[in-house]
């Protein structure tokens, strides 16, 4: 195997800055990223706007025989589209993350989204993040790292990523609302929110991300040396 062909599968719960070590990692190493968080919102995003009931395994799975979903390059943000249409702002939006846990829980989801995704990553040279990409859509990944951080600090970090894109959440209700989410992602029957067992657990809580980046960096520079 060539050193541009690994997998790096980045899970933990809500708002531990996946996403953005993701992106950076995968520029570093000129990776593909692939945010499949963002797949489920947008799936999401589509059952709500078709009035599809969120809870319906047989309708969601259904809508997503002809549910297009891409990502584009974007500066600074990787664009998302649904069906045609950018949808990177509107999956964001409290409303979609707030029923997104439901939608992801549908075995029928799971299983058309996981699929999409091992095509994304088939050819290497890719990290995506998420909640089951170590145990369920590539158990074979090379890399796995395991992000968590306290729930206090995350919901300053969502506070902090809403403020910017406009979005005014109170403190509390941020809080509350990731205990939710990360539990009903933690509970549900199919591939809940687990860390893999070969996976490198980090507790990003006191790190800056840049010191996260670089302890990443370290652990794909020394598994690309094994395969080199
Ligand atoms: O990562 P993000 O917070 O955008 O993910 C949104 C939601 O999508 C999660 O709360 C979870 O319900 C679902 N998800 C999932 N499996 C993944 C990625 C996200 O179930 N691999």
């Amino acid at each position: 195997m060539s050193k541009k062909e690994l997998q790096v599968a980045i899970d933990g719960p809500a708002s531990a800055g996946k996403s953005t070590v993701a992106k950076k990692i995968a520029h570093r190493f000129k990776y593909v990223y692939c945010d499949t968080g963002a797949m489920y919102r947008t799936v999401t995003l589509k059952a709500m706007q078709q009035h599809v009931a969120l809870d319906d395994a047989a309708a969601l799975a259904e809508m997503l025989k002809t549910t297009q979903i891409e990502f584009k390059p974007g500066n600074p943000e990787q664009l998302v589209f649904l069906d045609g249409q950018e949808v990177t702002m509107a999956i964001r939006q409290p409303d979609v993350t707030n029923n997104v846990s439901t939608v992801a829980a549908q075995g029928t989801v799971r299983e058309d989204l996981t699929e999409r995704q091992r095509q994304i990553a088939e050819a290497g040279g890719i990290v995506m993040d998420g909640r089951d990409i170590g145990t369920s859509v590539l158990p074979k990944a090379e890399v796995k790292i395991f992000l968590v951080a306290s729930v206090e600090e995350r919901a300053q970090r969502r506070f902090k990523d809403n403020a910017e894109k406009g979005i005014h959440t109170p403190m509390d209700v941020l809080r509350d609302e990731i205990q939710t989410r990360d539990h009903k992602d933690s509970t549900r029957a199919i591939s809940p929110l687990t860390q893999a067992e070969d996976a490198i657990r980090l507790d990003t809580t006191s790190l800056s991300i840049d010191e996260v980046v670089d302890k990443i960096s370290d652990i794909i520079v020394k598994k690309q040396k094994e395969f080199a």
